[in-house]
């Protein structure tokens, strides 16, 4: 079976590293009601998108 004539140095196993790592969410503050939400999504919050209410969260609780 072949094996690798030399081993890959330290700076080429770190430079295949490089990409290997996962970018955490972008939050943003919802600017009606001040709670984390993800950009251009609807706010979990108070159900408003581009400041109008797409959802009405009290009304599908009662
Ligand atoms: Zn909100």
């Amino acid at each position: 079976m072949a094996l690798p004539k030399r081993r890959h140095s330290y700076s080429r196993t770190r430079k295949r590293r490089a990409h290997d790592f996962l970018t955490p969410p972008q939050v943003a503050k919802c600017p009606e009601c001040g709670e984390p939400k993800m950009p251009h999504r609807l706010c979990g919050g108070c159900g408003m998108y581009k400041n109008r209410t797409v959802i009405h969260l009290e009304e599908e609780i009662s």
